[in-house]
């Protein structure tokens, strides 16, 4: 078992430790008496100047056409919740049907369904066993009364990343507007709003090293919404609320981060990832989740036979390598994870996953040493299954 000081921490896609540089760069916004961006006195202006840097760095990093399309949220889920239902509501004349695949964020997915008790027509498209969406079937479900279609870049259990460019073609020449969750691989990989033709983008702060609670929507120009949160006006109306000055500038100050560094950083943790990959597929009845290729760079996940996650996060835990069995958001429920599930696996199988997501901390050395708990980990809890028997001689005693 790793002694104190030897945390090896891969679970960055439930949360990001904060980057120390983000840290030093945003401190005088939270120390120094910043005032209210929307008081006109210098104090004020000057509040106001740094948040506009802010979303001048946000809209860098996504190729967006200007800082105004940039609306600062309290995060990833309220982005989404102004993007879709925002979108939706401002546009229900043009038509009350809205899409989205079935592998979803809660956060896209509870949205939609609080849409369709209101009187909208929800439809969701299936993926197949890499999680990729069935475009035929989404192309079936786009009609010109569906006014917002809402797809995820890159899906935070399995790491799948989705053909936006096709998906765009597809929405836009059949139905209104796209909406993308681009929590998960913002920082990550590339993405270009305008080249992609991308209506609407969410960002989040954290998954960028980043604080926590707060995010970002990207609104192309002159596309129209309802807010969801009336109230004062800032952020040009769409989401009133004082302003998180030190969240914004971390938040911005991580985004340039993130655009001068994703490059390296990717190739890096990709050999990492890679590494792992091979080592973990070495063991018995142990699957790869996802696409093969077309895969966040720092992402990798797996289902194993006979074994429940919770038990190997838990033993994981205790060699101190932090890792997740599904998304943070639902992992207090015991229903196994819809994602895994719209893959086609049982409930069974979908209860033994288990993600290694990588970040800044993770080095060459520590490969080996995840492979060898995750190794004996399996070994453990499979001595205790009584429906797991390693002998290949003798299948029959294999239940799945
Ligand atoms: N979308 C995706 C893909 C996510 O992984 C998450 C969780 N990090 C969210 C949305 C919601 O983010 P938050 O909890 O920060 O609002």
């Amino acid at each position: 078992m790793a002694k104190a000081g030897e945390r090896v921490y891969m679970d960055h896609i439930s949360a990001m430790p904060v980057d120390p540089r983000v840290v030093d760069f945003a401190r005088p916004y939270l120390e120094q008496g910043h005032g209210n961006p929307s008081s006109l006195h210098r104090v004020g202006q000057a509040a106001k100047g740094a948040i506009q840097e802010a979303r001048q760095r946000v809209a860098d990093l996504i190729n967006a056409e200007s800082a105004d399309t940039i609306i600062f949220t309290g995060g990833a889920t309220e982005a989404n919740n102004l993007a879709i239902r925002g979108t939706a509501s401002r546009n229900a004349r043009k038509g009350k049907r809205v899409v989205s695949s079935a592998i979803e964020h809660m956060s896209v997915l509870n949205p939609m369904k609080e849409l369709q008790k209101g009187g909208f027509e929800y439809e969701r498209a299936g993926v197949d066993e890499h999680g990729l969406v069935d475009l035929d079937e989404l192309g079936r479900l786009v009609t010109k009364e569906t006014t917002v279609t809402s797809l995820m870049y890159a899906n935070n259990e399995i790491g799948t990343l989705q053909p936006i460019g096709e998906v765009a073609d597809i929405v836009h020449e059949q139905g209104h507007f796209l909406h993308v969750d681009g929590t998960a691989a913002a920082g990550r990989v590339p993405i270009d709003v305008q080249a992609e033709n991308i209506d609407l983008l969410t960002l989040s702060s954290n998954d960028l090293y980043g604080p926590q609670g707060v995010g970002a929507l990207y609104i192309r120009p002159r596309l129209r919404l309802q807010t969801v949160m009336p109230g004062g006006g800032q952020e040009r109306g769409f989401r009133s609320g004082t302003e998180n000055l030190f969240g914004i500038a971390a938040m911005g100050e991580a985004a340039r981060l993130a655009s001068a560094e994703m490059e390296s950083e990717s190739q890096r943790l990709k050999g990492l990832r890679d590494e792992l990959i091979s080592g973990i597929l070495k063991m018995d009845e142990t699957y790869l989740t996802g696409h093969p290729e077309r895969r966040l760079p720092h992402h990798a996940s797996f289902r194993f036979a006979y074994i429940e996650g919770e038990s190997l996060l838990m033993n994981m835990d205790m060699y101190d390598i932090q890792v997740t069995t599904g998304s943070a958001c639902s992992s207090k429920t015991l229903e196994p994870s819809h994602v895994l599930l719209a893959i086609g696996l049982s409930h069974e199988q979908a209860h033994g996953s288990m993600i290694l997501s990588l970040g800044h901390s993770n080095t060459e050395d520590q490969v080996p040493r995840v492979v060898k708990a995750t190794g004996e980990s399996l070994e453990r809890l499979r001595a205790l299954s009584p429906l797991y028997n390693p002998r290949p001689d003798d299948p029959s005693k294999r239940t799945e």
